[in-house]
């Protein structure tokens, strides 16, 4: 292996990032090595800095990043699938392919999988990161290496609009215009679903969603003081619905993106009967739901976490095909000696997407 640095972005503690030379990974027999060459940023991301870690602070420094691509550097004996100069994917939640969920075909939510910057396990944001051979989708050439860095969220919109069944002729809402909403647009888009709204509460990013992928996008209607939520949501839903040209019915999909307890309100009564609403948004983790038009209204209520087998070759294919054009998202690039600059870019919230170049060091 010809390469002596393996520089990274390490997570010291919260809010504290550093970039460090940290041992070269194992190649094990069915390993490849991956020179990683662009990294995403997410939400996640900025969680595990802000908070020093998910659920309990590290205990160790932890690699961050796990939207990631790069080309294979080294495979190990047992890898016939991949080659030295392959430019790949990495697929950053590594199942256990054991489990009742794993051999039902549901590996995103696998008993004992792994996540790449999840402690203990390091992260993508390197400049090298080796896993198992299965973990990696190669990706043609007319897939530029910003655009790389945003296959893993697109893989997720994917894994959305199978579990929604997005198809043509749908009409389609989503609360939530940052980069996931984008994505599940820009999917709902490429599937041919016929009218897509769009809601979010700042208004460059209603200007965003409606430049790029929505038929209709608008600033949520603002709850007056003392307001109940039902009533705020049934007024929201006939302004827009009446101002988007929709069947003041409802829509047939809501995917909540935002994680935010009006979008849930709003999205429940913007959906309608024999609908379906999806959770994607995270947001805290308790919210109040109007549980009583699930039954009323007999919802189909999703939830939709990370991505199953063929959603990374799907997303590979929406963009190589020109069916999903990510440029215009990406707002923002950092060279991977700049992630603390990187990771404040996402908290100001002011870009859409933000990607590190894990080799400009
Ligand atoms: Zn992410
Ligand atoms: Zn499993």
């Amino acid at each position: 292996m010809a390469a002596s640095t393996n520089n990274a972005c390490l997570l010291m503690k919260a809010m504290t990032v550093e970039i460090q030379d940290i041992a070269m990974p194992q190649v094990g027999a069915d390993d490849v090595l991956v020179k990683v060459e662009s990294t995403g940023l997410c939400g996640s991301d900025l969680h595990n800095y802000n908070h020093g870690g998910f659920g309990k602070p590290i205990t160790e420094p932890l690699v961050l990043g796990h939207e990631s691509a790069g080309t294979v550097s080294a495979v190990g004996a047992g890898v016939s699938d991949f080659k030295i100069g392959d430019r790949v994917a990495i697929e950053p939640t590594m199942f256990c392919r054991k489990c009742f969920n794993c051999k039902t075909g549901k590996t995103n939510v696998c008993r004992q999988f792994r996540q790449a910057s999840m402690a203990p396990t390091h992260g993508t944001l390197a400049q090298y990161y080796a896993c198992d051979a299965d973990f990696l989708v190669k990706i043609p050439e007319n897939v530029s290496w910003e655009e790389a860095g945003c296959i893993q969220p697109l893989a997720v919109a994917v894994q959305l609009a199978k579990r929604a069944q997005f198809s043509a002729g749908q009409t389609i809402a989503v609360f939530g215009c940052g980069p996931l909403g984008c994505l599940v647009m820009a999917t709902a888009r490429a599937y041919g679903v016929s009218k897509i709204l769009a809601f979010d509460i700042s208004q460059s990013r209603v200007d965003f969603a409606k430049k790029l992928w929505a038929d209709y996008a608008a600033v949520s209607l603002a709850r007056p003081e003392g307001q109940e939520y039902p009533e705020w949501a049934e007024a929201f839903k006939a302004q827009a619905l009446a101002a988007a040209g929709v069947d003041s019915w409802g829509v047939d999909i809501v995917v909540e993106a935002a994680g935010a307890e009006p979008c849930m309100h709003a999205g429940m009564a913007f959906v309608h009967s024999g609908g379906t609403y999806v959770q994607a948004g995270l947001g805290r983790p308790i919210n109040a739901f109007p549980t009583f038009s699930i039954v009323a209204k007999e919802l189909n209520v999703l939830g939709s976490v990370r991505y199953t087998a063929g959603c990374f070759q799907t997303a590979i294919d929406l963009i190589a095909r020109g069916c999903i054009d990510l440029k215009p998202m990406i707002t923002a690039v950092f060279p991977m000696s700049k992630s603390k600059e990187a990771l404040e870019a996402v908290r100001k919230g002011e870009d859409l997407k933000v990607v590190i170049m894990n080799q400009q060091v």
